[in-house]
């Protein structure tokens, strides 16, 4: 069964809204073993909203249309849909009455243009909207005896997935006999997707025989891969992806810092959680995003205890007990003053690890030795301290981000290796 997708709406075409109704669709169909075809975005047009339905109904079996049902002017699906399907648009009472006690509700007066939104295609499957005033619409139109749906939503996103978690899934899986979706999501880190496709090569050319397909999904500094498989068979579906994913592992198990559907710093907080650890960051040139990316996980309190944002030299000295001459004799980006950095917080804050960055993030600051992107970082932990030079590109808001990840990409690997000890 293959669906497609048309978002209605000039402000989509003018760049105003972005089409965020489509992203979600695609997510949420898939998990239901449908694939969306296609997607389109078109303007507040007749014409163009006619050849965009004839267009995918010669291709899908459903097309999902969000948008246009607004009460205003510009809003023209659901007239254009009547006339397309040949059906009047009629007063449905019980619309109507939906209608006036959301105004009611909610103390508003009903305008005309409100109660207009009770006018609907005599033909259609009205799919009630309790979020707000324009109702969903299911249209069945058989074509060449295979069944075909077309079903038109509202446009503003909550009302939209309100109605397909509550109408429209329930009533597609029902009228599809739908095969199931397995499949499994490994996080990698530190490795281009390019790099990380040469690695699984021949693994690769395997998949599609074995029925499981394979997504990258990159992202600066980390590619999240998912297997996927669909099958009538649940258990099926399920053997051939863990298969993929067991040899998957075998070859570059090593670029793996988190298995599902997380991020890294939540598969931090997790695993030293689970062992009882604590960690503190001291950042010059990450300033504070470090701290910023662990706390943004519920739970991290369990396992953060603070953060120094060492900017200033006076603060590297004063605050984390760095070397002042260390600093003037090898600058502020060097080895010596991230050890430092790691060691002082370390021990001011009493945790397991501690984390520090000092770089040049650019754009301006470089130098000939030290050039824009160069950052050094540190670990330290109970067995020591280690740091470490990046080489990153020119692009402040992308080194920062790619040495937040770096940082805790290595404590999460360090510390899953100290496991094994
Ligand atoms: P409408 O049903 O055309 O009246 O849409 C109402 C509002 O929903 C618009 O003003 C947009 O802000 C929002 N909207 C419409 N289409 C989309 C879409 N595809 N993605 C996200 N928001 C949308
Ligand atoms: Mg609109």
């Amino acid at each position: 069964m293959l669906a497609e997708m048309i978002t209605v709406g000039d402000e989509l075409l003018l760049g105003q809204t972005v089409d965020t109704n489509s992203a979600w669709m695609g997510e949420v169909f898939a998990t239901h073993g449908i694939a969306l075809h296609r997607i389109t975005s078109i303007s507040d047009d007749a014409e163009e909203i006619v050849a965009a339905l004839d267009e995918a109904r010669a291709r899908v079996d459903l097309v999902l249309m969000t948008g246009g049902l607004g009460p205003t002017r510009d809003d023209i699906t659901k007239q254009t849909l009547a006339n397309y399907f040949g059906m009047e648009l009629r007063m449905n009472e019980e619309v109507l009455q939906r209608i006036s006690a959301w105004f009611h509700g909610r103390g508003l007066p009903m305008l005309p243009v409100n109660e207009a939104q009770a006018m609907l295609p005599d033909g259609c499957t009205v799919l009630p909207n309790p979020r707000g005033t324009a109702m969903g619409m299911w249209f069945d139109a058989p074509q060449d005896g295979r069944s075909q749906v077309v079903i038109s939503m509202p446009g503003v996103p909550y009302e939209m997935k309100g109605l397909v978690e509550e109408e429209v899934l329930p009533r597609v899986l029902s009228k599809w006999d739908l095969p199931t979706r397995y499949h499994r999501t490994v996080l990698t880190q530190g490795i281009g997707e390019s790099y990380l496709s040469k690695i699984v090569h021949e693994w690769e050319e395997d998949l599609a025989q074995n029925g499981v397909s394979i997504a990258y999904l990159p992202a600066p500094g980390q590619v999240r891969v998912r297997l996927s498989a669909v099958s009538t068979d649940e258990g099926a579906a399920q053997r051939r992806v863990d298969a993929a994913m067991e040899a998957f592992l075998n070859l570059a198990g090593e670029h793996v810092v988190a298995d599902g559907d997380t991020s890294v710093a939540a598969a931090l907080v997790e695993l030293l959680t689970q062992r009882g650890e604590t960690l503190t960051t001291a950042e010059s040139c990450t300033g504070g995003a470090m701290a910023a990316a662990v706390t943004s996980v519920a739970g991290s309190s369990a396992v953060f205890e603070g953060a120094v944002v060492a900017y200033a030299n006076a603060v590297k000295v004063n605050v984390l007990g760095v070397d002042a001459s260390d600093i003037q004799r090898h600058g502020a980006v060097s080895e010596s003053v991230v050890t430092a950095m790691a060691e002082g917080a370390r021990e001011r804050m009493g945790t397991t690890y501690a984390l520090a960055a000092s770089g040049i993030a650019g754009p301006g600051g470089g130098t000939p030795d030290k050039p824009v992107g160069t950052i050094w970082i540190a670990l330290a932990t109970p067995e020591g301290t280690e740091a470490r030079c990046l080489k990153l590109g020119r692009h402040r808001g992308r080194n920062v981000q790619r040495t937040v990840l770096e940082c805790l990409a290595w404590v999460l690997r360090t510390a899953r290796s100290r496991n094994t000890h």
